[in-house]
């Protein structure tokens, strides 16, 4: 590849959240950009649509590796520079009584936290008031909606001049061979080309409380069935959401939803009377160790695998790759080069 890039025609190929990112930083760095999508209708296909979208750096670091924390530290700021809708209210992590084990794990696998009791859980979460004894507050989490944040990242793109071609199989149509660069974000689409990558199905309802109206995304541990909810506002709470070996989209389960409903009811009595406005799942493009890659393969870039964490590390890829087209390195616990 001939350094630097600038100025060249860039694809983008697939508007999930990562090639989102992608695409308005390069557009935003001078390049010439064309985001492909191949669904007709702008996200209706993107495991993105599914999202909390908790960006948890810490809570995170729990079970994942230090490269996550501090790519999604540094995401949260690119969000907050460029999203007005990024909410930094941090994360509260609660547990029932009789789960104070599972509070004192959670706080020694993952920095950033403080010890809470019932009154500043209250204060937190006036919701929650009276409900629990002891927590966890992580002030420095934040979270977006989803499908708001994706909407203004596309238009955000268009604004700074790039082109949006929807309802075009990039692969099918090869239709990148006159670009210099193609930058492949096709998330689970990319499986052919990277046997690696594999799909980590994820389970999530959204309903809509008249009663409950949190003011951060709340982590619900439990020993076998931990939850988090996340407020879209309005009411509206995500709850999710299962982990499962395996490629189906599709309709939640029964057991599923039995699970995720009964510890929302645990969390709160007065989420029984929510309304279910959506129930549905999405399938995470994930590596082996479940950390993203960045692999440079000929005139291709692939960035993939953002496994639980498309929202919480695309930002920071994004300008880790425009950085390696202007002459710089990629990090190397995600780069995977082949050339
Ligand atoms: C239930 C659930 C909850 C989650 N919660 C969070 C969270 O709280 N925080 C967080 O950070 N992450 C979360 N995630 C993870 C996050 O959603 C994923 O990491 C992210 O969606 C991956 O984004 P992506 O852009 O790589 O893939 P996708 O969103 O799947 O986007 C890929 C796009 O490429 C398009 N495409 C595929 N093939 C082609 C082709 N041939 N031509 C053109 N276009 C193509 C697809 O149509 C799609 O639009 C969650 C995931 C799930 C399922």
């Amino acid at each position: 590849m001939e350094f630097p890039m600038k100025k060249r025609s860039i694809t983008v190929v697939g508007a999930g959240i990562v090639g989102l990112w992608q695409a308005l930083t390069l557009a935003r760095a001078g390049y010439s950009v064309r985001l492909i999508e191949k669904s007709p209708e702008m996200f209706a296909d993107a495991a993105s649509s599914y999202a909390g979208a908790m960006l948890g750096p810490y809570c995170e670091r729990e079970v994942y590796a230090p490269v996550v924390r501090d790519l999604g530290l540094k995401s949260i700021a690119l969000w907050r520079d460029v999203f007005p809708g990024t909410a930094v209210a941090g994360t509260l992590v609660v547990a029932g009584a009789r789960d104070r084990g599972d509070v004192e794990h959670f706080a020694a696998q993952t920095e950033g936290n403080q010890r809470v009791g019932a009154d500043v859980i209250g204060r937190l979460e006036p919701s929650l008031n009276g409900r629990f004894e002891f927590g966890l507050f992580y002030a420095a989490e934040a979270h977006v909606a989803p499908r708001v944040a994706m909407r203004f990242l596309l238009e955000a793109f268009r604004a700074a001049g790039g082109e949006v071609v929807s309802g075009t199989n990039w692969a099918a149509a090869g239709a990148s061979r006159a670009d210099d660069l193609v930058i492949d974000c096709r998330g689970l689409g990319a499986k052919g080309e990277l046997p690696d990558l594999r799909g980590v199905r994820g389970e999530r309802l959204i309903v809509r409380s008249r009663e409950i109206d949190l003011r951060r995304p709340v982590r619900f541990l439990h020993p076998r069935h931990p939850i988090y909810v996340v407020p879209w506002g309005d009411g509206v709470h995500m709850i999710g959401a299962t982990v499962i070996e395996s490629e189906e989209a599709g309709p939640v389960t029964v057991r599923s939803a039995l699970e995720l409903l009964s510890m929302t009811y645990a969390l709160h009595p007065a989420f029984g009377e929510a309304e279910i406005l959506e129930m549905g799942a999405g399938v995470r493009p994930s590596f082996s160790d479940n950390v993203p890659k960045i692999i440079a393969r000929g005139k291709t870039i692939y960035v993939n695998g953002l496994y639980r964490h498309g929202f919480l590390m695309a930002p920071a890829l994004a300008e880790m790759v425009a950085a390696y087209l202007d002459g710089g390195t990629i990090d190397n616990r995600v780069v995977a080069s082949e050339s």
